[in-house]
């Protein structure tokens, strides 16, 4: 489990997410760091810079004399913790007083700024945790009025919130890593689900291993739902193929082992010729079964594969189904059904009348096969403003619902139709047929039970 999520998806998500959320908050901080340092910074400032100016006013309207007495009355609590300096043009110290927490000789080393400067403001580090704040005014006899107290440094002012970060910002690092890996690990499940089911299909070969079904709509779901339904149609496809492949054999086995045992009889015949011919001529009827079969199923295959070759030609469908009628008439006879023709009108089209006559007499020979005798089978044609109508109804047992759409097939034969001659090849070759004309094959139930079928071809 920890190795796979090591391995996980969830994990490449989960990190990077953390990692971006680190440091989208650090930048928050350090823009809030700046900014409320700057503004702690500019209260003390501001204060110190109003006295310093409330001095120099003072000192404006009586001269140092005024300057010191000021300094001496004010009693608020707040007077004794400024430092107050003059410096005189030539850059000597005047006069000077400095609260009782600024030791003196750091006093004497307070730098004296330059002259060009009339109006600034200074800070400079006193320790760790204070700094020096010294506003300085230039004054009308040309001295300089320095007016500081001591503030407390930047980092000093901002450590909680320094550590309030650190602590919270892990905290919450932590929190959302944890939760973030959380939700990706729980996104990701279906991915990991459909990883299992094609690891068991390919590890045990087991075609019915499907994605457990979620009712989710999101992508994941929708590709689980998506890959069941493709499991679901290549199963079907295999289960076709094998079928197709298990009759193939069955039918190619039939003829064959008929020719074989035909040919080991005239091999142990009495030598009287007219047996020998009659063999040979039953061998070439079943090699022609055989024969037929395949290119039958060559045909089917290329047909629907859209490699067949139509000679199309203007024709009346009319003569396709005349000529399939005649075709049939003694069949028909013998099993003593009644084929009705109802043509009442031409129905010209372009078409391959051989390939197309294959599709017909292929209805005709079922619908006379699985009708019993005395029954009634009936051929229409008619035009249906741009479609060409081809029905053949009979009067046998019909379709059952769910293999209307089996029997077309290749090699498909029902289990109640396994007694009748056939190789499942017929509705097959019909469908192609019709299909590479452009047109459509259903099986329906006719109106008096029976089968019908509708062929619907584009007219020209
Ligand atoms: P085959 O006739 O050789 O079995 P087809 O492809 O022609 O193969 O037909 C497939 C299946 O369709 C048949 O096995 C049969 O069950 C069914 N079928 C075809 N035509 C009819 C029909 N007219 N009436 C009833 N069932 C039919």
């Amino acid at each position: 489990m920890l190795d796979r999520l090591r391995q996980s998806l969830a994990l490449r998500l989960a990190v990077p997410y953390a990692l971006v959320f680190a440091l989208g908050a650090a930048a928050l901080f350090g823009v809030l760091y700046y900014l409320l340092g700057n503004a702690l910074e500019q209260r003390d400032q501001t204060a110190i810079e109003q006295r310093a100016q409330t001095l120099a006013d003072g000192y404006e309207f009586g001269g140092p004399a005024l300057l010191r007495t000021r300094l001496e009355n004010d009693t608020s609590p707040d007077a004794k913790s400024f430092f107050v300096r003059l410096i005189n043009p030539d850059g000597t110290a005047g006069f000077l007083i400095y609260p009782q927490d600024w030791i003196e000789t750091e006093v004497q080393q307070l730098p004296i700024p330059g002259y060009a400067l009339k109006r600034q403001i200074v800070r400079f580090p006193q320790n760790d945790i204070r700094d020096y704040t010294i506003a300085q005014l230039g004054l009308a006899d040309g001295r300089l009025l320095q007016v500081g107290r001591l503030t407390e440094s930047r980092s000093a002012l901002l450590a909680p919130l320094r550590r309030g970060f650190v602590s919270v910002g892990a905290a919450a690092l932590v929190l959302s890593a944890g939760i973030g890996l959380l939700l990706a690990w729980r996104a990701t499940r279906p991915l990991r689900q459909l990883a299992d089911t094609v690891r068991r299909i390919l590890d045990t070969g087991d075609l019915g291993a499907r994605v457990p079904p979620s009712a989710g709509r999101d992508e994941l779901a929708t590709l689980a739902r998506q890959l069941n339904t493709l499991l679901d149609k290549n199963t079907a496809h295999v289960r076709v193929l094998r079928e197709t492949l298990d009759n193939l054999a069955h039918d190619l086995r039939t003829p064959l082992t008929r020719l074989r045992g035909t040919a080991e009889l005239a091999l142990h015949d009495t030598g009287d010729p007219a047996d020998v011919r009659g063999a040979l001529a039953d061998c070439v009827n079943e090699s022609d079964r055989v024969l037929h079969l395949l290119e039958t199923l060559l045909d089917v295959s290329a047909a629907e594969a859209g490699a067949l070759k139509l000679n199309r030609d203007r024709l009346d469908l009319r003569s396709v189904v005349e000529r399939a009628v005649d075709l049939y008439r003694e069949v028909a006879e013998e099993r003593q059904t009644t084929v009705t023709v109802d043509q009442p009108e031409p129905v010209e089209l372009d078409a391959d009348a051989i390939r197309l006559g294959q599709a017909v007499n292929n209805l005709l020979d079922n619908a006379l096969k699985y009708t019993p005798p005395g029954g009634k089978v009936t051929i229409a044609t008619r035009r249906e403003g741009g479609t060409i109508l081809l029905t053949v109804t009979d009067t046998g047992p019909g379709i059952s619902d769910h293999e209307k759409e089996a029997i077309f097939r290749r090699l498909y034969r029902s289990d109640s139709s396994r007694s009748q001659r056939g190789l499942g090849l017929g509705l097959s070759l019909v469908k192609a047929m019709v299909e590479a004309h452009g047109g459509t094959v259903i099986a329906t139930d006719a109106p008096g039970g029976g089968a019908r079928f509708i062929v619907r071809l584009p007219a020209p």
